[in-house]
């Protein structure tokens, strides 16, 4: 049994991080300020004797007295409509952050995994996307708080392992959806099927020709603990995404097939520095992980749909 931290761990990746590492058997501290994220996530797992939650801001230092074998390092917005609602607390989340848990890191000998972004890549001009392309990222548009935090974060991971021997993992985590997303959370696959089961229309930013690989949540968790567990002198920084590649409209179309709906497809502006084309190069994943994704787009959604619906019936 290992003492696991997950910052971040109410937030939508971070919960089924817990719920995962709880039912493996480990002891598992939720650190959370809730800006993102909601207790509701979590507070189930209370009734799990293993499970504690730390309300706690990352951008302070983290002074647990308890010992932890690893962190996994979650902690920061990643919707755009959240991460740009304050820019500045935004950097400080990542940047102070990744400061806090790797002195904490530090302290008590702890393993930490730091959950960066294909964000890193920017507006990429390499397409797919891999590990040793240093992006086409704006430092001082509307998406940079994010993206450059995150930048940052991942330099001061790998100083800290140059310099400290820190004990580090990085994994650039590709657009990933799945239940437990917030109903405005303001992502393209929740805004989507939101918009579907309420019958309003489906706001597709741009012309919709740009395109994500989308992956499913049970697919980048397992990504995720194989990373920790690699040895280490292997410490990425690791692409872990879906490399099916659609285009907006062609996700708006699919949702649309799936749901019983009057929703209409509506066009909206496309928001600055929105990046025009991302997939993954999975192949040092596959070689190092032996991992790749199981569940397509089409299953993957039908799950969300679901949760959604259960989501809506709840709060209505
Ligand atoms: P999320 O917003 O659902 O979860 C983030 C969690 O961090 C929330 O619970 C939030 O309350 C918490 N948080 C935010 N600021 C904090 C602070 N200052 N102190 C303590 N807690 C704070 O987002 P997510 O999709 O679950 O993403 C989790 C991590 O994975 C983020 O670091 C994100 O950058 C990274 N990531 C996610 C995706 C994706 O597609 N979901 C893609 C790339 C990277
Ligand atoms: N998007 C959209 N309609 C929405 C939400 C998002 O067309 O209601 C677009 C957005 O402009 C982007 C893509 O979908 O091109 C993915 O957006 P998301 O915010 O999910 O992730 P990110 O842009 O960070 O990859």
């Amino acid at each position: 049994m290992k003492k696991i931290l997950v910052t971040g761990g109410a937030g939508f990746i971070g919960s089924h991080l817990c719920i995962r590492l709880l039912a493996d058997g480990h002891q598992v501290t939720c650190l959370d300020n809730y800006f993102s994220g909601r207790k509701e996530n979590i507070l189930h797992l209370l009734e799990n004797k293993n499970f504690r939650i730390i309300e706690h801001d990352i951008t302070s230092p983290c002074c647990l007295n308890q010992q932890i074998d690893e962190i996994y390092n979650l902690a920061c917005p990643a919707s755009p409509v959240f991460y740009q609602y304050d820019p500045i607390k935004t950097v400080k989340t990542s940047v102070m952050g990744a400061i806090n848990v790797l002195e904490l890191a530090n302290k008590i000998g702890a393993k930490v995994l730091q959950a960066s972004t294909s964000e890193v890549y920017g507006d990429p001009v390499i397409h797919p996307q891999k590990e040793d392309y240093w992006g086409n990222v704006n430092p001082i548009g509307i998406r940079s708080c994010y993206d450059e935090g995150k930048r940052c974060a991942e330099t001061l991971f790998m100083d800290y392992h140059r310099e400290r021997k820190t004990r580090i993992k990085i994994v650039r985590i590709f657009n990933t959806y799945g239940p437990h997303m917030l109903l405005d959370d303001g992502r393209v696959v929740s805004n989507f099927i939101v918009q579907a089961l309420q019958g309003k229309n489906i706001t597709i930013y741009g012309d919709g020709s740009q395109t994500r690989s989308f992956q499913y949540i049970d697919d980048l968790i397992e990504g995720m603990i194989r990373m920790m567990e690699t040895n280490d002198d292997f410490i990425g920084p690791v692409n872990l995404g879906n490399p099916s590649e659609f285009t907006i409209k062609e996700l708006a179309e699919r949702v649309l097939l799936k749901i019983n709906t009057t929703s209409e497809i509506v066009y909206k502006p496309l928001p600055m520095d929105d990046p025009k084309q991302r997939k993954p190069d999975i192949s040092l994943a596959q070689q190092y992980l032996d991992w790749k994704p199981k569940v397509e787009l089409d299953e993957g959604v039908v799950r969300v749909i679901d949760y959604f619906k259960e989501q809506l019936y709840l709060f209505a």
